[in-house]
């Protein structure tokens, strides 16, 4: 069996622009744009960037909150399995690239839909951003944990009522905040409750959509310890989506750094922290405000915006606002490369860097 729970291999998501008077497909805004990646079983992996760089789509897609325009994504498959697919995929022979897309509907979760999915959904589960937004304000807690347990029809009435009890405590609720609405709690009590209502079905994989940026920052902490303990006591795997470097350095195993749509450097948290080799991550890493003033870190100022993903610069995307940019960053689209062991960059220049 694959250590791996999550394989990605070329994904992409692309949202049609229309124009014009009959409404036209004129351009694609490119989220995710040729993303690879594979998340191990029981480990936390952190994917950061900038706001718009296409990490919070990336995540929905593999959930397949979103359809992949392109791309295929597995999850817990054997990595002969997963291999001999990508194999005749890439074959030269067409029947055997054939014989790959038939092998590929079987496994490859983005040919997944409607009933097939629901196997999916009880394994893979997400807490999002604002609990405010998540949970419904109609809904009793009682009612708002159980859903998912009915929708999947995992157990009867009786079996429900004593998962949620025992879910409530598990965040550190109790069974009397079973019959008030989500209006009564705190915000770290709403993301507890968005948290129980996450694990209700017995999940494999989470995604953490930026689960403590909507909270004081007080409460963050409690919020990320919860989480970390729920990891290790249930053996889950999250993919944590954050912008927020010093969160991901605590909880994360290995972190992804994406840009316009792209990876741009893979490692474990240490080759990330101390031995960074992109620009584009020393650039995020020297805007983390240090709390003691006698240090003083060299700040990189990014200059220029962000480009338009409808219309991503040519070679390296990263290219318009790096101060090291080259010819060759201009022409050729740097592929991740291994620097050491598991770590992985996407630059031209990381050598000389
Ligand atoms: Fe900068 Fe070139 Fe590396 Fe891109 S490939 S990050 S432009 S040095």
């Amino acid at each position: 069996m694959s250590n791996n729970i999550i394989e990605v291999r070329e994904l992409k998501k692309y949202y049609p622009v229309q124009g014009g008077v009959f409404k036209r497909h004129i351009a694609d805004v490119k989220a995710v744009d040729g993303v690879n990646l594979a998340i191990k079983k029981g480990e936390c992996l952190g994917l950061v960037g900038e706001s718009g760089c296409g990490k919070t789509t990336l995540g929905k897609t593999i959930l397949r909150l979103n359809n992949a325009t392109e791309g295929r994504i597995y999850f817990n498959e054997p990595q002969e399995k997963v291999e001999e697919v990508e194999g005749l995929l890439s074959s030269e022979d067409r029947e055997e690239r054939s014989r790959g897309q038939k092998l590929r509907k079987k496994i490859d979760i983005t040919k997944f839909y409607g009933r097939r999915l629901l196997p999916l959904r009880q394994k893979i589960q997400i807490v999002f951003q604002d609990p405010s937004n998540s949970l419904n304000p109609r809904m009793l807690v009682k009612g708002i944990i159980a859903e998912p347990l009915i929708t999947q029809k995992l157990m009867n009435a009786r079996e429900i009522e004593k998962r949620v009890i025992e879910l409530l405590y598990t965040v550190g609720m109790a069974k009397e905040h079973l019959m008030r609405y989500p209006h009564e709690f705190s915000g770290g009590q709403r993301q507890r409750i968005a948290i129980a209502r996450a694990l209700a079905t017995y999940p494999e994989f989470m995604l953490m959509d930026e689960p403590t940026s909507a909270l004081d920052v007080s409460v963050q902490a409690q919020i990320l310890n919860l989480l970390q303990k729920l990891q290790a006591d249930f053996q889950l795997t999250y993919l944590f989506v954050t912008h927020h470097l010093l969160v991901v350095k605590h909880i994360s195993n290995r972190i992804a750094v994406m840009y316009l749509g792209k990876i741009m450097e893979l490692g474990s948290t240490d080759d990330i922290f101390e031995d960074t080799h992109h620009p584009y991550t020393r650039a995020l890493l020297s805007a983390i405000p240090i709390p003691d003033p006698e240090t003083k870190m060299k700040k990189i100022i990014l200059t220029g915006d962000v480009p338009n993903p409808v219309n991503p610069p040519k070679g390296c995307r990263f290219n318009p606002r790096c101060k090291y940019a080259e010819d060759i960053c201009r022409e050729a689209e740097p592929e991740l490369e291994e620097a050491s062991g598991n770590h992985f960059v996407a630059c031209h220049r990381w050598k000389e860097l």
